[in-house]
Order: C-alpha cells, then sequence, then structure tokens
C-alpha cells in the first residue's frame, strides 16, 4: 500500500502527526510537495518566503534521503498534482495539514472531491500547524475566544499534545519528481534574510533554549538587544512544530520560558480566532465604520522609512533589509499608520505580506487588526507614540542607530526626536523632519473613533 503525505505549513520530518500516520498505515510513502500555482497567484509567494522555502524543501530533501528515501516535488494546480500522484503510485490515503486560512480550507474541500471518485482518502491531521487545534477550546456560546486572556487560561491548563520523533527510515514510492527551485535563483531577496530548514530551526531552538529564553520575560522588549528567539519563520514554514516547542520550553521552565510560551499562545489564539471568521483575513473582524485617510505622500514615507520619526523608520528599514521586525517595532509601525495616519490596516497588512519571511494570514492580518483597533485588542483607542516607545525601549538609541546610519551621531538625548537639534547639527543631518505632528494625528484619530 502508498499513501500520500501533502507537505504544506509543516516542513518537518520531527513531531509530524500526518507523516506519522502514514508510516504507520502504508508499506511506501510519497512525501510531497506541490510548488501551487493557485497559492503563486494570490500574491502570497513572494522571493523572502520563496527563499525561505527552498532552504525548506532542501533540507527535507536531505533529511528524508539520511533515511533512504526523497522528496517528491511537482508544480501546477496542488488538487490535480496530488489526484495525478495518487493514480501513478495507487495510493489509498492522503495526509495533510489541517489551515486555518479560507485557501487552506478550500483546497481540503477540493481535495477530498477530486478524490471522491478514486480510492483514495484524505486524512486531515489537527494540531500540526498549530499547539492546540482551533476549535478544540471554545468559550460557552461562541464559536471562537475573543479576549486572549481567558483563551490562554483555557490553553495553559489544556496543555499540548505528545511530541512524535522523526522516523528512521522512508521507503518511498517509484514516482517522478522536479527539482527544488534553488534559493540562487530567487532574485529579490532581502540581502540579511535568515536560513531555513528543519535542521537550521533545530539549532535555532537548542541555542534559543540554552542561552536566550532564561532572559525572555526581562528582555523581549529589548529592541536594540535583539532577544527574542527569532523561531517565527520556522513556525511558520513548520520545520519546528509548536507542540515541541512549548514542551521543550517548559522543560527549560524559567520565568523567561513561561513567558515565552505565552507568547506561543497569542498564535494559536490568532490562528483560532481566523479558523472561526476566515473574512477577518481581509475585512474588520469588528466593524466600526472607519472613513480611512488615503495619503499617497504618507503613505509611502511609512513604506520607505522617511516618517521623521527614527523609531518607525527604523523598523521599517529592519524589515526591507532581513524580511523580519521585532515584535516592538511592528507594533509601534501599525499604530503609526493605522492610527496617527489613519490609513487602513490592510495597506500595512499587505506591505508586511510583501516582506515578511514569517508572513502569514492568521497572524499579521489579526495582529494588524489588533493594532488597528478592529480586531480582538481589548483597548482598541490606545495609540503607541513612538518617541516614547524609542526612548523606553531603546534607550541608547543603538536600534535606531544601527538602522538609520544617518543618525550615527546625534547625541543621545535627540536620537528618537532629531528635530530638536539646532542649527548647524540639524542642518548636518540628512533625515527628514516627521511628516505629521504626533497631536494632530492622535486628534484626529481619536475624533474619527469619538474616543
Ligand atoms: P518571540 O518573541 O520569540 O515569540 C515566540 C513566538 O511566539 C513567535 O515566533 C511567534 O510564533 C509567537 N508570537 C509572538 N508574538 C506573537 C503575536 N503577537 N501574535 C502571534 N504570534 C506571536 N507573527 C508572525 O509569525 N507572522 C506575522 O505575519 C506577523 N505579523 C505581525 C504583524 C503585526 C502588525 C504585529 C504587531 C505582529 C505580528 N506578528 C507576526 C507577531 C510577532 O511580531 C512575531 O511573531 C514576532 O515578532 C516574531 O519574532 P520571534 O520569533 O523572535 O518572537
Amino acid at each position: 500500500t502508498v499513501s500520500i503525505v501533502l507537505f504544506t505549513s509543516d516542513l518537518r520530518l520531527h513531531d509530524n502527526p500526518a507523516l506519522r500516520a502514514a508510516q504507520r498505515e502504508a508499506d511506501r510513502i510519497v512525501p510531497l510537495f506541490v510548488y501551487d500555482e493557485g497559492l503563486r497567484s494570490t500574491g502570497f509567494a513572494v522571493p523572502n518566503r520563496l527563499a525561505f522555502l527552498a532552504d525548506c524543501l532542501a533540507d527535507l530533501d536531505a533529511g528524508l534521503r539520511k533515511r533512504g528515501g526523497r522528496l517528491v516535488v511537482r508544480s501546477g494546480d496542488v488538487v490535480d498534482q496530488v489526484h495525478r500522484v495518487a493514480r501513478e503510485t495507487g495510493a489509498t490515503r492522503v495526509h495533510v495539514a489541517a489551515g486555518v486560512s479560507r485557501y487552506a480550507t478550500r483546497r481540503e474541500e477540493r481535495l477530498r472531491a477530486a478524490l471522491g471518485d478514486t480510492d483514495c482518502r484524505l486524512v486531515v491531521h489537527d494540531a500540526v500547524v498549530t499547539a492546540v487545534a482551533p476549535g478544540e477550546l471554545l468559550p460557552a456560546g461562541n464559536d471562537h475566544y475573543a479576549v486572549f486572556t481567558p483563551y490562554f487560561r483555557r490553553w495553559a491548563a489544556a496543555g499540548v499534545r505528545d511530541v512524535l520523533a522523526a522516523p528512521r527510515t522512508v521507503r518511498v514510492a517509484d514516482v517522478t519528481s522536479e527539482q527544488v527551485l534553488p534559493r540562487s535563483e530567487i532574485g529579490g531577496v532581502s540581502p540579511g534574510l535568515d536560513a531555513g530548514g528543519e535542521d537550521a530551526g533545530r539549532r535555532r531552538l537548542r541555542s534559543w533554549l540554552s542561552g536566550g529564553v532564561a532572559g525572555y520575560e526581562d528582555g523581549h522588549d529589548d529592541i536594540a538587544g535583539d532577544a527574542t528567539s527569532r523561531l517565527s519563520p520556522h513556525l511558520h514554514f513548520g520545520t519546528l512544530s509548536a507542540a515541541e516547542v512549548i514542551r521543550e520550553a517548559s522543560r527549560e521552565g524559567s520565568s523567561g520560558a513561561q513567558a515565552f510560551i505565552r507568547q506561543l499562545a497569542w498564535r494559536d489564539f490568532h490562528h483560532q480566532v481566523l479558523a472561526a471568521r476566515p473574512d477577518a483575513a481581509a475585512r474588520d473582524y469588528r466593524s466600526r465604520g472607519d472613513r480611512w485617510r488615503t495619503n499617497e505622500k504618507e503613505t509611502t514615507a511609512w513604506l520607505e522609512g522617511r516618517t521623521g520619526y527614527p523609531f518607525v523608520d527604523a523598523a521599517m528599514r529592519q524589515l526591507r533589509h532581513e524580511g523580519w521586525m521585532h515584535n516592538r517595532g511592528r507594533m509601534v509601525v501599525a499604530s503609526f499608520l493605522t492610527k496617527t495616519l489613519y490609513v487602513d490596516w490592510r495597506v500595512g497588512a499587505r506591505h508586511f505580506l510583501s516582506l515578511l519571511v514569517d508572513g502569514d494570514v492568521a497572524n499579521n492580518q489579526m495582529n494588524w487588526q489588533w493594532a488597528a483597533g478592529t480586531g480582538t485588542d481589548t483597548r482598541p483607542n490606545r495609540v503607541l507614540n513612538p518617541v516614547i516607545q524609542g526612548k523606553r525601549f531603546d534607550p541608547g538609541g543603538s536600534y535606531v542607530r544601527r538602522w538609520l546610519p544617518e543618525l550615527a551621531d546625534v547625541p543621545d538625548r535627540c536620537v528618537h526626536e532629531p528635530w530638536k537639534l539646532e542649527g548647524l547639527d540639524r542642518a548636518g543631518v540628512d533625515y527628514p523632519d516627521p511628516i505629521v505632528e504626533l497631536a494632530e494625528g492622535r486628534a484626529r484619530f481619536e475624533q474619527a473613533r469619538g474616543a
């Protein structure tokens, strides 16, 4: 017998329930990845994520080869390709991880329908992408939790499933494969992009647990110290399993590890919101009837990191350079766009998705809505002041100076407010004046919101 494992957001051999199930029931498996042209046409296949994906697939193939197998790669419509591989190999089952986006659930429906006229059945596995499956924890009278704290209480009490070992050997059915698109052939990649792959993810996890996580509670907002795990791209591509990361962090046991696990619960929280409300990927989760401003000049300044607010600009330039941004930066730039400039959150979400290596619909769209006040934030009218945030979370200005070399020689007292420099000092700094007064932006937002 043959079973297909369709890899999607679970590009790993360790702790992979879909792979385990296929291995258990079949003599041979087809570890299949499809370059899905449908996904490409949604604009989701951007250079940074394609480059990271190339690493992931190369590493997945290497891991399978070490175990006597190999990865099977196809391109085209994912449903056609699975159907074809099933026919070619006589497979009787297709295993896939459950997804939460509309795209993923539609893919499941289409697969089920396409396999309907064959002897092959689709098996969808929960709690592969997230640690706790969306819909597993429900409040009374609702199909999802809309507030994080009560969700977290239940989530923490529920615990996560057991972690599965990677298979020792893999026997792959005889079937043709295309090549993995090499990373070197992908243009437009951010120069500071991290390496992908399960091996890289596991190494990062180990060094994080031995060297970083203990200081997380105190250090996670120290933006210059860069003291977060940077595991988000691995969690996004599933080169690490969220369940395994949580289990390993719990064993570490420090208060830093507890704070870190709480952040992973946010990931599950946003996934269960999107699973219940897939429309929230594009529409306001809570409609307020905002009449967003359109101002091309200000929006372009935000996109290019030229707003005149160093903390905002530094973060936007980090995003372009690394395909990643620190969470504090994400919160501040999102508040600046959607509240200070009062520009539609979708404009920012789209830009993030065009660059973020960890960019995904659940975390990105729901965090943008959270920041804009249209989502699940229980204080939707708070506005983050980028000067105060900068002084608080980058007190020495080293984050700002790292990404804005033009401010390298500005004294600490002015590094978050370079407009306070006087005379020749100001003239010698090639950095724009603020595009908007913060007080004016705040007043406009509060008036629009009736706050
Ligand atoms: P750590 O601080 O080490 O946290 C560990 C893990 O917890 C992260 O890898 C992530 O999986 C999870 N996590 C932490 N914070 C959040 C959060 N607020 N929501 C959901 N999960 C969280 N995260 C993404 O993975 N993809 C996105 O597209 C994304 N877009 C965002 C957009 C905005 C406007 C904001 C404010 C946040 C966004 N985040 C997103 C959440 C968060 O900023 C990143 O997960 C985090 O910065 C990744 O860095 P890290 O792995 O070092 O995080």
